[in-house]
Order: C-alpha cells, then structure tokens, then sequence
C-alpha cells in the first residue's frame, strides 16, 4: 500500500445511521452517491444498511448497477436523471428511477415494471416537474402498466440557512401531495428531508434522505445536533523524507517559501493528484505528533512539504494526519473547504481513487 491512506469508521457511520433515524422519526435513506461522499459506496451502503436504513440514494444509473453487483438487494432510488438507454438496465436490476416527465421514462416496454419516483421542483431550481404539473405527471406514470409509481419527492434549496424558505418548499410539496391523495392516488414513499432538514427537524414525509451527515458531517443549520454526529473519514500519511534545511533555502516550485532559519523540512507522499489541493499550500496545517505543523511551498502534483519547527525532531515514516484528529488537535474538513472557498462536501468528495480506503469497525 502507498504511504497515504483513507481510514473509514464504520462504526462512526453505524451510530450517525442510528441518530439520524431516532431524529428523522422516520425510515432512511442513505445517500451513498460519489462513492459515498469518497468514504467507498460499498461498505457505507452496508455499513448503513445494516445499522437500519431501508433504502440507498445515488445519482447515476452506474452506481446503482455497482451496488447490485456488489450483492445488495436492498431498494436504491437513482436521484439524477437517467439517459433512455439506461433503463432496461434498471429496470431489470429494480433500481428505482426519478422522473421530472414522461418523456424521461423511454418508451413502453415488455417486462416488470420500472419503479418511478416522480420529482416535485418546489424550490431547487434544478431537476423535477413544478408543482402545477405533478398530478398530471403522477398520473401519466400510474396509468402505464410498465411503470411501477412508488414515491414522490422534493429537494431542499436552502434548508441549512433559510427555515422560511424551507417552509414554502415544504407547503408546496404538501399541497401536491394533498392533491394526489384527493384524486384517489396515493404512494408508499414520500421524501424531502436531506440532511439540514433533518437534523434541524424541518420537511415532511415518510422517508429522509441523508447524505452529509451519515458521514458525520455538519450539514449547518443545526450545530447542537451536528455535535453529536461522528466524523467517518480520517486522511493520513507517512512522511517519506525529513530533514534540517538551513534558512535561505527555499522550497518547491515557484519557491514562495524561503526558510529564515532552520527549519526540520517533512516530504509528504500526496499531492494535488490525491485531492490534497494546490491552494493548500502554505496555507494548510497538517498534524503531527500531536501538533498543527504548517504546510510550506507549493503542494506539486503527488509530493507537498510541511515545515516542523525546531526542536522537533520529526523522522521520515511518522504518521501524519492530513485531515482528521491526532491527539487534541483536528484538521477538518471545514477548515480544509474555507483555504479553499467551497464547502466539505467538495473536499471529502474530491480525495482521489488513487488514495486507498482502509475500513475500520
Ligand atoms: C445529494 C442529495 C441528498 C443528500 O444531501 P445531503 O445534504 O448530503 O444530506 C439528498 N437528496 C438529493 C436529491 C440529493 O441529490
């Protein structure tokens, strides 16, 4: 194995399943898209399967099929929007789709019915019918013997910054919801809750779809719950050379950093090839031996150097920690998304299949 490494609690993921559902009051559904928010879709959809959530969220028609090779039989809705050509695969798989129109079903075909989830635009602005046009959707789909219509749902905009906004979705989804129930149609599943929503105990349904938070991550909106959420993933490395560098020398391409006294120079084995992003450097910390240690000079494509301060006789192979806690210091994904001007999810999202997951429960 490389010298960097992902390390995943699943027993972290284990009890944020738990907390989410005890907050839900409600069945879950973990979002296990991206390869589970980079965390490895595989043993999080088991992990989170096992610890009570009933159904999985992905976003493409791929990522269900690798799910269903894998051996998981349990429900999987795709939550983006499938090409034609991939539903035959789907439907033979029952993996459940979205749909925003009936044009997005293909056309009818022989066999068991594909599952549909029909998509309620109340407020995202991004995929979904608007709300005037559901019932005539919902109706479309019900009427075809080749469909299956098992859920409705909508999707927060803003549930984490704006309960007043969060409000109007959640009365419009429920007004088409009502709308249904009076024509006579009603289904299994109703969903909207994402993680904001949830923690912050906003939204409606039968079903919570959770994604940020099943990795313990705050999803903002509700820091006293986000409190008791476990962080999943750990990012760490081995130092690959370390030694004393005299002051004037400087390091790495572009030489921003020039020493201005001895410093104890620590090579580490990642680059911005990992996801250990470029305008890091000089301005990330990584943990060693306890303590925040400043990364200098450029971080290059698969090697970045951090500066130890005199004194600290740090030797090469020494474990780093990149993004997670050693001892009483953290570096989180919070912290690494702000140098960056983005939020966690890009950062845990954006560490690189080069870097191995190791599992841990
Ligand atoms: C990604 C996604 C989620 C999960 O959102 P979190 O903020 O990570 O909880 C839920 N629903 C839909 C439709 C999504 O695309």
């Amino acid at each position: 194995m490389r010298d960097t490494w992902v390390e995943v609690d699943l027993d972290a993921v284990a009890a944020n399943v738990a907390r989410l559902r005890e907050w839900a009051g409600s069945e879950l559904m973990a979002v296990v898209k991206a390869d589970a928010y980079g965390h490895g879709a595989v043993p999080v959809a088991r992990t989170a399967l096992e610890a009570g959530a009933g159904w999985l969220g992905v976003a493409t028609a791929a990522e269900a099929l690798s799910l269903r090779a894998a051996g998981i039989g349990a429900p999987i809705l795709v939550l983006g929007l499938v090409p034609d050509g991939e539903l035959a695969d789907l439907r033979a798989a029952a993996v459940a789709v979205t749909a925003a129109g009936v044009r997005s079903l293909g056309p009818k075909s022989p066999g068991p019915p594909l599952k549909v989830h029909v998509k309620v635009d109340t407020g995202m602005g991004r995929i979904g019918v608007l709300p005037e046009r559901a019932a005539a959707l919902v109706e479309a789909v019900a009427g075809r013997a080749d469909l299956s219509w098992e859920g409705i749902f909508t999707h927060f905009a803003a549930a984490d910054t704006d309960p007043e906004f969060t409000a109007l979705q959640t009365h419009r989804f429920e007004a088409v919801v009502a709308d249904l129930r009076a024509r006579g149609l009603s289904c299994p599943w109703v969903h909207a809750r994402n993680s904001a929503a949830i923690l912050s105990g906003q939204g409606t349904g039968n079903l919570a779809r959770a994604g940020i938070a099943l990795y313990g991550l705050d999803p903002g909106g509700a820091p006293g719950r986000a409190q008791k959420l476990r962080p999943a993933l750990a990012w760490k490395c081995r130092v690959a050379q370390a030694r004393w560098v005299p002051a004037g020398t400087s390091v790495s391409y572009g030489r921003t950093f020039v020493a201005d006294r001895p410093v104890r120079l620590l090579t580490l084995p990642v680059g911005y090839a990992d996801g250990y992003r470029r305008e890091w450097g000089g301005r990330a910390h990584v943990l060693v031996r306890g303590r925040r240690v400043p990364v200098v000079g450029r971080v290059t494509m698969d090697q970045t150097m951090a500066a130890a301060p005199a004194g600290f006789e740090v030797e090469a192979g020494e474990e780093v920690v990149l993004l997670g806690r050693q001892g009483d210091q953290t570096v989180d994904a919070r912290e690494l998304a702000a140098l960056s001007g983005t939020i966690h999810y890009e950062i845990v999202t954006g560490i690189r299949h080069r870097v191995e997951r190791v599992y841990r429960s």
